[in-house]
């Protein structure tokens, strides 16, 4: 298996927030193309890779989804040479101050790199001197003086989380955008290990936009390509302290197979029985409701995709330092592949909801 940190890594390095996934699509486009027969992108600017199957024509075709975008924020004022923020995506504002970001100027390809301050608690509202500081309060601060930041500096422009990755030690990874862009790595292993296995299936892998705000890749790639089955990939929280619910899963452990009423039984019983057959170690997680992946989307697009979600853990999910277990990254690309190889062409004649 080919050392996957490295991409990952890189993939953690560039921006690609909701709604402006552009740099990081191009980069996925450019290790997924050896990997694949083609590639393209939606209209909505979703990246497509298509994987041709060895069966007859009129080939069945599993899609696979991992959002691609990642949460940040914007500039929503411009006050006396500093910038106040507002969220894309469901930020964890606790962690913001003393941020690293950059700050993406529009219309150009011109970053500035800027920190995020906010005033001495002493300066504060004597209510708010203790408390975590409300996101009004916060001020991105890059350094120009107020007429060049007047100048260079829009409403709207995007702020982008600039801490670089971090290995740590035991096999795990840290770094902003790890939900979901080690899944990303992840299906990048899947198509790795399909360059030698024959596989019956198409495969569509998608790295879908706007998964944290309004799912609108993962429905409207699903919608495009019709699948016959698919499998969301994406984070769930790990154990950690504070953080010990029957909702968390020990990190570096395995991958998560889920139940729910968003996922069809029988997929999660494929799923299963190719992780115990391929000694791939795993945990069930008990989904109730809508489970908040590109999962949904799928599922009730057009006449409604059977779908499964496999999941890993991630420590402090929505933070810019999400850490992950590589280990656990491989095990999820490598049960994809295992489950596309063992799908035969009348599969999906097979499938019932029991
Ligand atoms: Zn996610």
């Amino acid at each position: 298996m080919t050392d996957i940190i490295p991409f990952l890594k890189s993939l953690l390095s560039v921006s690609g927030l909701s709604g402006f996934e552009g740099p990081v699509a191009k980069l996925i486009e450019e290790k997924w193309r050896p990997l694949v027969d083609e590639t393209s992108l939606s209209r909505v600017g979703s990246l497509h890779g298509l994987k041709k199957g060895s069966g007859k024509e009129q080939r069945p075709a599993i899609m696979i989804a991992t959002h691609m975008d990642a949460i940040g924020l914007r500039v929503s004022k411009i006050r006396d040479g500093f910038l106040h923020i507002t969220n894309i995506g469901g930020i964890d504002i606790r962690v913001l101050p003393g941020m690293e970001v950059t700050v993406h100027v529009s219309g150009t390809n011109e970053e500035l790199p800027a920190v995020i301050a906010m005033p001495s608690t002493r300066l504060l509202p004597e209510s708010e001197g203790d408390a975590v500081i409300a996101m009004n309060h916060l001020l991105v601060d890059t350094g120009l003086t107020p007429r060049e930041v007047e100048k260079n500096v829009r409403v709207g422009d995007l702020v982008s989380f600039a801490n670089e990755p971090l290995e740590l030690a035991g096999d795990v990874l840290s770094g902003h955008s790890v939900d979901n862009r080690a899944s990303v790595a992840a299906l990048t292993v899947c198509l790795e290990e399909l360059q030698n296995t024959s596989h019956d299936w198409d495969v569509w892998a998608v790295a879908t936009v706007q998964e944290e705000n309004s799912y609108l890749g993962a429905y409207s790639s699903a919608f495009q390509l019709r699948p016959q089955i698919a499998i969301a990939v994406d984070g769930t929280h790990a154990k950690g302290p504070s953080a010990n619910g029957w909702q968390t899963f020990p990190m570096g452990k395995g991958v998560g197979l889920c139940i729910g009423p968003n996922m069809h039984p029988f997929l999660h019983k494929k799923l299963k029985e190719v992780a115990d057959r391929t000694e791939i170690p795993w945990f069930l997680d008990v989904t109730p409701d809508h489970s908040g992946t590109d999962a949904y989307p799928m599922q009730t697009t057009a006449e409604g995709i059977p779908t499964a979600l496999v999941e890993f853990p991630i420590r402090y999910m929505h933070t810019p330092v999400e850490s992950v277990a590589v280990k656990d990254i491989q095990r999820a690309g490598r049960l994809l592949a295992e489950f596309i190889a063992s799908l035969e062409a009348d599969f999906v004649d097979t499938i019932v909801w029991e």
